[in-house]
């Protein structure tokens, strides 16, 4: 998300720390519109026989805790199919894993990432993969990516925790795989990498020569079938 730091990180609201998504820098009318869009969208993609089945509390990392975002922050979809998959965009918090929890579950918060993942390596989804989660300021960008956010802050290197680097690898490893996304750096994006982004998450404490080696390392199982 962004790095707005203050020094108790308590005077500056956690909503607008926390706000990682689609609205910063939109403005009211801009929020409107990105709004309209996102009903038509959504209504065209509820058309019977068109959307794939979806199971409730269904995730799609092995071992991920569901727990649903509002729907408004996010948009109904049926990636790879309507949108392809090909890029993983790297999160740093800016507040707690409960924080962020928090803020995807409201409403109000207009952004969440698809995953978040915690100090000690636990892993929570809040939205399906097949959907577009607004995590990255930028709508083609948002369309096209797997959005990982990370607890904890840019600022401080001891945020960024072994188990949280393997955990965090592993779950990336297994997205590539999914959709046939490459082990690389082009692919595998920070926030601050996206286009037009103010934002400078994860920050040069962010470890990505360690965490390149990792998501490379990790041999992923396919799924029969
Ligand atoms: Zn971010």
């Amino acid at each position: 998300m962004s790095e707005t730091t203050t020094g108790g990180g308590r005077r500056v609201s956690r909503r607008r720390l926390l706000l990682g998504g689609s609205a910063a820098g939109l403005g009211a009318a801009g929020v409107a519109a990105y709004a309209a869009r996102d009903d038509l969208a959504r209504m065209w993609w509820r058309l019977p026989g068109i959307e794939k089945p979806r199971t409730a509390g269904a995730v799609d990392q092995p071992g991920a805790e569901w727990i649903a975002a509002s729907g408004a922050n996010w948009r109904w979809a049926d990636r790879p199919d309507d949108y392809p998959i090909d890029r993983v965009v790297i999160h740093v918090v800016q507040g707690s894993y409960d924080d962020a929890v928090r803020v995807f579950k409201d409403p109000r918060h207009l952004a969440a990432a698809h995953y978040i993942v915690r100090r000690d390596g636990h892993i929570a989804q809040m939205v399906r993969e097949l959907d577009v989660a607004f995590h990255a300021g930028n709508r083609p960008y948002n369309e096209r990516s797997i959005g990982i956010e990370h607890e904890g802050f840019v600022s401080r290197p001891s945020s960024f925790t072994d188990a949280m680097y393997r955990s965090s690898a592993r779950l990336t490893a297994s997205i590539c795989e999914r959709y046939g996304i490459p082990r690389d750096r082009e692919h595998i994006v920070g926030h601050v990498e996206v286009p037009g982004t103010d934002h400078t998450d994860p920050g040069r404490h962010w470890d990505w020569d360690r965490y390149m080696r990792l998501v490379r390392a990790v041999r992923v199982k396919r799924a029969a079938g």
